[in-house]
């Protein structure tokens, strides 16, 4: 199924990511923690590419093996590092695998290499631009509340924001966030830009006080002050900390459906524990 039917009925979704293995050794542990996540049903599930620790080389198959299990994959593909005969490639692969969903991306620029670096693409609506020409994907895009690291000024982000989805977004995934004001407001902003897609909120239910301090310290995420006291109360303590989270989590999102947000996609990194907490936790929300 296209991910742009189940957005159209503007239902209330729930989906949940999973990211592949590292290596071939610890295939079959992911396999079974996505296999696990299937089995809870969710609308669709999104395998990411090269990013969270695993590699690129697994995506398609961690996502061909969804389907196999009746759930929708959304396949993340990033262009930055490769060519435009290997996204072809890629392209097609996905396509014999029976996988219609594709969330574009750039990809983040390797450590050490040169920003302004001449390559085969720069920017994602570059292969968003490729991914339509090569036709009948749905593909998705990412967008960034608070603003992507690289963008100066949030005003230029929405503008590059604007292009990529006329280059043939047909949705947008956010980056996490832990305020949802600062995702209203957002939306508010693109809305009057012009950018009428549908989004879906990326929440991140957060198991680990340490990482999260870490990583929003990185992208600059907004942590705010409730949230803060969380995590400096519970982070030392995994089992709390992960249960905070989730309830955390669930809050933003029963937050986000009653003020009409209704595509909801948790990053549950290979947790079905987590993924399943949050879905008992909503089941009388999202059916
Ligand atoms: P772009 O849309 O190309 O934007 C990147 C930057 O360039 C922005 O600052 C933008 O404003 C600017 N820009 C865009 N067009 C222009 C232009 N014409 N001129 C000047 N500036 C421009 N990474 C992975 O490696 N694998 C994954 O699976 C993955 N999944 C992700 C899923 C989501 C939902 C999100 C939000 C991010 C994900 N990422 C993933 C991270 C992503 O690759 C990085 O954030 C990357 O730095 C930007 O990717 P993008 O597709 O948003 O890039």
């Amino acid at each position: 199924m296209k991910l742009s039917t189940l957005f159209a009925s503007k239902k209330p979704s729930l989906s949940f990511e999973v990211f592949p293995p590292k290596s071939s050794d610890s295939f079959e542990s992911v396999r079974q923690a996505t296999e696990e996540i299937a089995a809870l049903s969710p609308h669709f599930m999104s395998v990411t590419y090269g990013a969270g620790g695993g590699t690129s080389d697994y995506t398609v198959s961690i996502a061909a093996n969804l389907l196999q299990h009746g759930v929708t994959p959304l396949a993340h593909l990033t262009c930055l590092s490769s060519s435009k005969e290997k996204i072809k490639e890629l392209l097609s692969d996905l396509k014999a695998n029976g996988i219609e969903n594709i969330l574009a991306l750039r990809g983040d620029i390797p450590q050490g290499e040169d920003a302004g670096a001449k390559r085969e693409y720069q920017y994602a609506s570059e292969l968003v631009a490729d991914i339509k020409k090569y036709g009948d994907f749905c593909i998705g895009g990412a967008c960034y509340p608070e603003g992507h690291t690289e963008s100066v000024h949030t005003a230029d982000d929405i503008r590059h924001l604007k292009e990529k989805v006329m280059a043939g977004c047909d949705f947008l995934t956010t980056q996490m966030f832990f305020d949802n004001n600062i995702l209203y407001n957002f939306l508010y902003k693109i809305r009057e830009q012009g950018i009428t897609v549908p989004v879906v909120a990326g929440i991140m239910p957060v198991t680990n006080g340490k990482q999260i301090k870490r990583i929003c310290a990185l992208s600059g995420t907004y942590l705010p002050q409730r949230f803060k006291s969380i995590v400096d109360t519970f982070g030392d303590n995994p089992e709390a900390m992960k249960q905070a989270g989730i309830a955390y989590a669930t809050e933003q999102i029963i937050d986000l459906l009653a003020n009409g947000v209704n595509a909801i996609h948790v990053y549950s990194m290979n947790k079905p524990d987590v993924a399943r907490k949050i879905q008992e936790n909503l089941s009388q929300i999202i059916k």
